[in-house]
Order: C-alpha cells, then sequence, then structure tokens
C-alpha cells in the first residue's frame, strides 16, 4: 500500500528524532513492502524565521491532503520573546484546531526493562505499567472567551471552561472505544463536585457508557486522580478527562514511565487521519548534540501505522524493535543510570548499559526491523 505522510520536523531535536522515525519507517517499508511518501512541511520556528507565520498556509493544505501527519517539535530559546500569538507553538493549537484533531492519545507504558527508571517504589511498579489518558484536545479552557477587565480588586483576567454535550460525547466514545479493545475499563476525571462543566461531562459520559455495557465506568475527581497516579496506577487502563486536566495527568503519567524521551502521542479525528508526535518538546538544551532519545517520536509512527493505516503487525513491529534494543541493553543518555553508591563495580550490572547517541539509537531500531543488507537489496 502506498500512504502520503506530511512530515514537520520543527525545530530543536525535531529533525534529529524526526530522521531517526523516517529510517525506521523506510526498514518497515522494505519488509512489509509498502511505499511511504513524505513530504516535508515548515512549521513552527523554523517557519517563522523563513515564512514569518508560525503556520503556513501551505503546511496547512498539504496536511489535509495527506494520509497523516508527523510532527518532531516546535519552539525555542530563540523564539522565546515573540508575544503570545506569534510564538512557534501557537502551530500546534492552530494545526489542531484546523485539523479537529479532538482526541489525545497518549500511552504511559513502563518497559519492564526499564523498571528502575520509574522514581516510584518498585512494588508498585514490579509487573511494568501500561495505561491510556485520552485527552480532550480541541475544547474547555484552553479555547473558551478569555480576557481581561476592572473590578473592584483591580485588573483581573479570566479564561472560560465551556463544553458541549457533542464535544464530550465523541471524546468518550473515543475512550470506550479504546477501552474495548484493552482491560474494558474507563475512568472518567471530572471536578463535578465544583465545576458545572465538569457535571455536564459527567453527565454525557454515564450517558455515553450504556452504549458499552461491556466496559466498566470510574468517575474520579481530579485531585484524587492526581494521587492514584503515583499511589497505585496499576488500576487505570483508560483515562478520559478534559483539555486542561488531561494537560496535568498526562504529563504526571509520563514521569511515572521513566523518561519524556519515550512517550509518543496520536492526535485523533473522526475517520482514520491523526498527528503523530513525541509528547517531549524541542529540547534546546540537546539539540544538535546527538543527545536526544528518538523512541518517542519512532513509537509515534508506530501509533500512525495502527491507528491511521490501520497496519496493526506493522505497528507491533516498531514497539518490539525498540524493547529488544533495550533489552540488549543499549540507552540514550536520557535512559542511564548513574551508578549507585552500593553498588560502583558496573560489572555487576545485568545486562551491561551501552550508551548511544540519537542516530545509533536509530539505526539500532531500524536494524531490528530489517537488516541493512536485506533493506539495501531490495531497494
Ligand atoms: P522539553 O520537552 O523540550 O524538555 C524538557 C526536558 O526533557 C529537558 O531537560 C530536555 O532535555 C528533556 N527531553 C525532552 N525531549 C527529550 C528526548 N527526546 N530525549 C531526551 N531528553 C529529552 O520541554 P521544555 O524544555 O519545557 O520546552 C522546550 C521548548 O519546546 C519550548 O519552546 C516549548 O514551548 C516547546 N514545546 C513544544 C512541544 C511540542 O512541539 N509539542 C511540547 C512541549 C514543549
Amino acid at each position: 500500500m502506498n500512504y502520503n505522510i506530511a512530515v514537520i520536523p520543527g525545530d530543536g531535536i525535531g529533525p534529529e528524532v524526526i530522521r531517526e522515525t523516517v529510517k525506521v519507517l523506510d526498514r518497515i517499508a522494505d519488509k512489509f513492502g509498502h511505499k511511504f511518501s513524505y513530504q516535508e512541511l515548515l512549521a513552527g520556528g523554523i517557519a517563522i524565521d523563513q515564512t514569518g507565520k508560525a503556520l503556513p498556509e501551505d503546511t496547512l493544505s498539504a496536511c489535509k491532503s495527506s494520509d497523516s501527519v508527523l510532527l518532531g517539535a516546535v519552539g525555542g530559546w530563540k523564539w522565546d520573546d515573540l508575544p503570545g500569538d506569534k510564538r512557534p507553538e501557537t502551530a500546534l493549537l492552530g494545526l489542531r484546531k484546523a485539523l479537529e484533531l479532538y482526541a489525545n492519545i497518549r500511552p504511559a507504558l513502563l518497559f519492564e526493562e526499564l523498571a528502575s527508571a520509574c522514581p516510584l517504589k518498585p512494588e508498585i511498579v514490579k509487573d511494568g505499567l501500561d495505561f491510556v489518558v485520552v485527552r480532550e484536545l480541541t475544547g474547555g479552557i484552553y479555547f473558551g472567551e478569555k480576557g481581561t477587565k476592572e473590578t473592584d480588586m483591580g485588573h483581573a483576567a479570566y479564561d472560560v471552561e465551556l463544553y458541549s454535550e457533542k464535544e464530550v460525547q465523541r471524546i468518550a466514545q473515543t475512550a470506550f472505544d479504546m477501552a474495548s479493545k484493552r482491560n474494558k475499563k474507563v475512568t472518567s476525571v471530572d471536578k463535578a463536585n465544583v465545576l458545572e462543566s465538569s457535571r455536564l461531562w459527567r453527565r454525557v459520559v454515564s450517558e455515553t457508557a450504556k452504549e458499552y455495557p461491556q466496559i466498566e465506568l470510574n468517575n474520579m475527581y481530579v485531585d484524587n486522580a492526581a494521587m492514584q497516579l503515583v499511589r497505585d496506577p496499576k488500576q487505570f487502563d483508560v483515562i478520559v478527562t478534559s483539555n486542561i486536566f488531561g494537560d496535568i495527568l498526562s504529563d504526571e503519567a509520563s514521569q511515572i514511565t521513566g523518561s519524556i524521551g519515550l512517550l509518543p502521542s496520536a492526535s485523533l479525528t473522526t475517520g482514520n487521519f491523526g498527528m503523530y508526535e513525541p509528547v517531549h518538546g524541542s529540547a534546546p538544551d540537546l539539540a544538535g548534540r546527538d543527545k536526544a532519545n528518538p523512541m518517542a517520536a519512532i513509537l509515534s509512527a508506530a501509533m500512525m501505522l495502527r491507528y491511521s493505516f490501520g497496519l496493526l503487525e506493522e505497528s507491533d513491529e516498531i514497539s518490539s524493535a525498540v524493547r529488544r534494543v533495550l533489552k540488549k541493553g543499549y540507552r540514550t543518555p536520557d535512559l542511564m543510570e548513574p551508578p549507585s553508591e552500593e553498588n560502583t563495580d558496573m560489572t555487576n550490572v545485568a545486562p551491561a548499559k551501552k550508551e548511544v547517541g540519537t542516530k545509533e539509537a536509530g539505526d539500532l531500531i531500524a536494524e531490528e526491523i530489517c537488516p541493512f543488507i536485506l533493506s539495501a537489496g531490495k531497494a
């Protein structure tokens, strides 16, 4: 099959991790007989420098006519002094809104091989962790009415949290559909004891649950959810929540899985179209140093194969190649553990850890999928 992928490398480490991701996708194409055509597009700081706009029209129209979008990261120190509405990150909100990407999917997966990188107690995570955060992405307080006004207490500012039934219903359906293919449990997170918008959220999620009798639904207040994520994360299968609560909880979830350099994400709309990107930003501190972990971007491509192209075997092949590379002891710098004081004799640490850079990590994963000689022979 042929697939057209819009590729937005972006800024900082974005181009570095995307380069490795394309390398891995090409090996998948070789091994399984697909053709991936890439159209490289500008967005973020590099687009501001070259076109004056964070999200040029050409980029948006090319994304709309592609089968899916693969994005690195945008932003960086160079553009930090620009006013809010001119910053590189506005490209992300623009893409989400224009492409109607209302469902953000973030798997929180702790590989057994990296259990020691998790800051939680070993007994809490001893068999690894595997849950998914489904965050509503185009509504709520980030897109609601905002402004400033004068009050008796002086100058004031406000942002409105507003959700319609339809917005809640479609994100709830995404979560229930996802749970149907997993462990059949949805936890809906809100603040229904205080917020009117959360009361509507809870009512609509509960009504939608009736269409999915095989799924267990729990409602949880967001403050409790923040605690439960570190106390007992194994209780979760699929968490569904609003834009702002999902922003915070998915970052919390990212920390308990070891490194942000491992976390992929998908932003989906109705149908098969989606935008796939690592959870991390452009990491200007690492840019150009061959130190960024490309696995989050590579695993985002695995999500693309699964959710947009329905290529389940190919998707699993990428995930298991990443796992095999970790199992062999290869680690990018973010995953290296300092020798502990009790055990400075690294010869006792098994398996031996070998530090690799961005490029070598990509090469190793690509080689796991399809050795180069076979790949070159087919080309
Ligand atoms: P960041 O995710 O870029 O970096 C946070 C920390 O994680 C840094 O210490 C960084 O070195 C480390 N890190 C990030 N990705 C890594 C990787 N692949 N491998 C190893 N370590 C990694 O977040 P930040 O520092 O808050 O933001 C930097 C810039 O990125 C800002 O301009 C911000 O607005 C932007 N940003 C963009 C996105 C996006 O494009 N989706 C998301 C978040 C932040």
